[in-house]
């Protein structure tokens, strides 16, 4: 009898660990704390090593499915990410619906979430009368500014870079034209008209759920949460980070090697899953961290002109470590350690030696970072890490602007002058503090009466409430 059973809940995270990640622990979380099973179904594109890994390391009640290959071969070759996966989502919708189907004649599934860039298709739920919400494995800064993209471009017919005034968001300090997310930086492109379609459907969602906590977003937060007519409820759930796992040979090199160093020495150098650097930009930031003199864990990826290039497989080239200036191991030999490709994220920022975090500022990475107390270097990429850079650096303060050469190349100078005030500065000192204190009200959102546990507590009850169907 399906009304005895435990209330299901089918995931549809698009591609990126990024996106899977979060997704996966709020799964947990539900099958934990609310006795819901789950299944994550994902699409075929995404498939990897690390991700069926990941995949089959979840616990039992969260089961996956894969959704058959999309033909995607028509778009223009240089479609970019979003668009790819936007279209993906909308592609998809009539396998997903006869999957959804099949699961509801198996389970008692209660709602279908779909992640942020694919709401087109929650077309399939809502065909099937099964509510749908929306999941942001990123911020409210992101959902305040795609709640506002409509009236935004009805107001003028300039692209964001070319805007006098900054941009104003309620809750935010104001974020100029050309840091505002990227995908919207282009009108012409594809990928915005996406991305104003998913911000026009985010409110026909049942509900939006956003990996973010109260403390890092404050002022958005008091705003969002806040009952308002024609805006789906909005539940901060976050911060959804990747638990402690067992790091593998390579990843326990960088931690024993952290094992040696002392408290708060160490600056964490890292792009995230995908980012990758030029070939000049990674001389200069080799060059600055060894013009710093600080302790450096740098994870080192193969120079790419396409910043995101490792999106997909997080590595590219062969041998990053190979395209180091000459000598430059040798010389930072006991001082820093560069590993290829990929360290154990997670348990380098909650390892004592690590006081500073040099980051794209990508979303995930800031959570693990405030849920660690560990302050950051702003070096953003793509994506929405330019906004989120302006947020930690002038709203939330807990990160330091890099300041850029007008071709946009951080030089080794101003990265070897930042990295010695964040680790041995009183501006440093003074981030760390402030840092700390946010890692304390992360975990405070995640404990029983916490605020992040309180929203997915009113979630979990309202899907409780939906009939199977
Ligand atoms: N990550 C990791 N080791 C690495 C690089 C990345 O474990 O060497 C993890 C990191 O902990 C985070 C995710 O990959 O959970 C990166 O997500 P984020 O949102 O920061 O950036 P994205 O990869 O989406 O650009």
């Amino acid at each position: 009898e399906k009304g005895s059973q435990r209330p299901h809940i089918a995931f549809l995270p698009t591609p990126g660990m990024g996106h899977l990640i979060p997704i996966s622990e709020l799964a947990k979380l539900l099958v934990d704390r609310h006795q819901f099973t789950v299944t994550i179904i994902t699409f075929s594109e995404s498939q990897n090593r690390a991700q069926e890994i990941y995949l089959s390391s979840l616990p039992t009640s969260i089961s996956s499915l894969s959704l058959p290959p999309i033909p995607l071969s028509d778009l223009p070759h240089d479609a970019r990410i979003e668009t790819r996966i936007s279209a993906a989502a909308a592609r998809c919708v009539p396998h997903l619906r006869s999957l959804l189907l099949s699961l509801a004649s198996s389970t008692r599934l209660v709602a279908f979430v779909a992640d942020l860039f694919a709401t087109h298709a929650c077309d399939a739920a809502r065909d099937l009368s099964i509510p749908h919400h929306i999941f942001i494995p990123t911020n409210l800064l992101y959902l305040t500014l795609m709640l506002q993209l409509p009236a935004l471009h009805a107001a003028s017919p300039l692209d964001f870079h070319q805007l006098e005034d900054p941009v104003r968001l309620a809750g935010f300090p104001p974020i100029p034209g050309s840091e505002i997310l990227h995908p919207l930086q282009d009108r012409k492109n594809e990928c915005y008209r996406w991305l104003l379609e998913h911000s026009v459907r985010y409110l026909d969602a049942d509900g939006i759920l956003v990996n973010t906590f109260d403390a890092i977003e404050p002022e958005a937060a008091k705003l969002l949460t806040a009952d308002e007519p024609g805006r789906p409820p909005v539940y901060p759930v976050g911060p959804l980070i990747r638990s402690k796992a067992a790091a593998g040979e390579e990843g326990a090199q960088s931690l024993k090697w952290l094992d040696d160093q002392p408290p708060d020495s160490v600056l964490f150098v890292s792009f995230g899953s995908g980012g990758a650097l030029s070939a000049e930009q990674t001389e200069e930031l080799a060059l600055g961290l060894e013009a710093s003199g600080q302790r450096f864990l740098w994870v080192v990826r193969s120079p790419s002109r396409l910043n995101s290039a490792a999106y997909f497989t997080g590595q590219i080239g062969d041998d990053p470590l190979a395209h180091l200036p000459e000598g430059f191991l040798e010389r930072t030999a006991g001082v820093g350690l560069a590993v290829p490709s990929w360290a154990p994220q997670v348990e380098v920022l909650g390892h004592p030696a690590v006081g500073g975090f040099l980051s794209h500022c990508g979303w995930n990475s800031t959570l693990e970072s405030a849920a660690h107390g560990v302050p950051i270097i702003a070096w953003p990429l793509f994506a929405e890490q330019r906004m989120n850079a302006v947020v930690l650096v002038e709203g939330t303060k807990v990160a330091m602007p890099l300041k850029q050469r007008k071709d946009g190349v951080y030089e080794r100078r101003e990265i070897a002058r930042v990295a010695r005030e964040m680790m041995e500065g009183e501006e440093g000192k003074l981030m760390r503090r402030r840092a700390k204190e946010l890692a304390a009200a992360a975990a405070a959102a995640l404990l029983e009466e916490g605020s992040s546990s309180i929203a997915l507590l009113a979630l979990a009850e309202r899907w409780k409430s939906f009939e199977a169907v």
